[in-house]
């Protein structure tokens, strides 16, 4: 139980696997990658996530 709880909070990059940085503000909740141009917002009163995901410019 322990580890499903831990998966949920650390949280890291689905593209390079490093750790993702979170920033919390009062709508919603950004968290980037310091390797990758990956971020995404999740906003929690919506239940809206918003993946940035740049594979397009490769
Ligand atoms: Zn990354």
């Amino acid at each position: 139980m322990f580890n499903v709880l831990k998966t949920l909070f650390v949280n890291t990059c689905p593209r390079c696997n490093e750790k993702l940085q979170a920033h919390h503000d009062a709508l919603c909740s950004v968290k980037t990658c310091t390797h990758c141009d990956y971020k995404e917002e999740s906003y929690g009163s919506l239940g809206v996530r918003i993946v940035y995901d740049n594979t397009t410019n490769g």
